[in-house]
């Protein structure tokens, strides 16, 4: 029995699964959920847990730990899932050739330090066109006085407490395993060296980076879609030894007042008139492009409200494979006001306009007479009924005097 199954989920398999079964998992699932191939945050997100998953399992210690003890078991310690970086992961499993073209590959060089994301908003016509924007980021970088040493050549000392690694391995007893937890070196303060004070690098105050401007051009590609990534290798804030994370913009699409987008395409809503909807006539539609699009609906074409039409090509740009999406026009029909014309101008259009239907009632109905009366909210909306309903039910003092309803019980 195992106490959770979740990282075996993960990869889709049994609790029971053999080694070669959790190998075959893993590849399935991380080909799936590659950002290469699946390029959304969720995607991403999943990759990594994936990753995680198959770090664990693939140890037969950590694993034993898992069944045993589940996710806690392994937590706070040198072995929980995501130490690693899943894509390093990845690209030692398949053996780095880049899967999909990308750019791994390298071997397992130094430690990846967290990726850092920003969202970057944009506006549909911004993403329509196309846009550069310069963003300005703070972050940590190598002192460049003292090369990211902390201090002058030769001063630094590997700390002797944990032998420059800067933590410490702790071993506890937990049933019947031994756990081996890694805890900061209380020598070095987990920095892995010592450094004589009068040695120490002025600029950066020993600590080995110091923090600096930088500001990267952001290009947004015309068709580019909400959640979509753009990637700067590398970017991320420095340490000595490890490589550093990316920064990921991930793009953020305002919503539009007249225009919606479906993938490629957008919806616009039109309101035409009601001499347009029965006669025809041109209507103009400001585009994201900038330019107005004019649509002519030709005269005995008759648009109904609700009705949907299209205009081919006029929708976002297609991203790679080029080309434009469709737009798609809903109609609402705008009638006239009450009273809008003689009683005179109305007989003419009931000549006019086509006959009204038969209707199918009954010779022998029974007829009830009933008003038609203007909707209000305060009247009729469901929370007006509910509280009035209320009000029967539990009030006769309140108002001081019985209203028509209450003296009705
Ligand atoms: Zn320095
Ligand atoms: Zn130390």
């Amino acid at each position: 029995m195992v106490k959770d199954t979740k990282l075996y989920d993960l990869l889709g398999v049994q609790p029971t699964a053999s080694e070669s079964e959790i190998k075959k998992g893993y590849r399935k699932a991380a080909l799936k959920y590659h950002p290469d191939k699946n390029p959304s945050e969720e995607a991403h997100e999943k990759f990594k847990e994936i990753s995680g998953a198959y770090e664990v399992l693939s140890d037969s210690q950590k694993r034993e730990i898992y069944d045993q003890y589940g996710l806690e078991g392994l937590q706070g310690g040198a072995g929980g899932p995501g130490g690693m970086n899943a894509d390093d992961l990845f690209s030692q499993f398949f053996g780095g050739g880049g899967m999909f073209g990308g750019a791994g590959g390298a071997p397992r060089g130094p430690q990846k330090g967290a990726d850092m994301k920003h969202p970057i908003s944009a506006t549909l016509e911004q993403l329509y066109k196309g846009r550069t924007a310069k963003l300005a980021l703070n972050k940590t970088v190598l002192c460049k006085a003292c090369e990211g040493r902390g201090g002058k050549e030769g001063a630094v000392k590997k700390c002797t407490g944990c032998s420059g690694r800067g933590f410490k391995f702790i071993t506890r007893q937990m049933g019947p395993m031994i756990q081996r937890f890694q805890a900061e070196c209380d020598q070095c303060h987990g920095s892995g060296d010592i450094i004589d004070p009068k040695d120490r690098c002025t600029a950066c105050n020993g600590n080995k980076t110091t923090s600096e401007r930088k500001i990267l051009e952001v290009h947004i590609d015309p068709g580019m879609k909400d959640g979509q990534r753009i990637v700067f290798r590398g970017e991320g804030d420095q340490a000595p030894g490890i490589q550093p994370g990316d920064i990921i913009f991930i793009v953020d699409e305002k919503p539009h007042e007249h225009f919606k987008r479906s993938g490629d395409d957008l919806v616009y809503e039109a309101e035409i008139d009601l001499v347009t909807a029965l006669t025809g006539g041109d209507f103009h539609i400001k585009h994201l492009s900038g330019e107005y699009l004019k649509v002519s609906i030709i005269p005995g074409e008759i648009i109904s409200p609700g009705e949907l039409k299209v205009i081919e090509g006029k929708g976002m740009p297609i991203p790679k494979v080029g080309g434009f999406g469709n737009l798609f026009v809903k109609f609402s029909v705008k009638f006239p006001e009450n009273n809008f014309t003689t009683e005179e101008n109305l007989k003419k259009l009931q000549e006019i306009l086509p006959q009204k239907r038969e209707e199918d009632v009954p010779k022998d109905a029974e007829i009830d007479d009933v008003v038609l009366t203007d909707y209000s909210d305060a009247k009729h909306s469901k929370s007006q009924r509910s509280r009035r309903a209320h009000h029967d039910d539990y009030d006769d003092e309140d108002d001081g005097q019985p209203g028509v309803q209450c003296a009705s019980q």
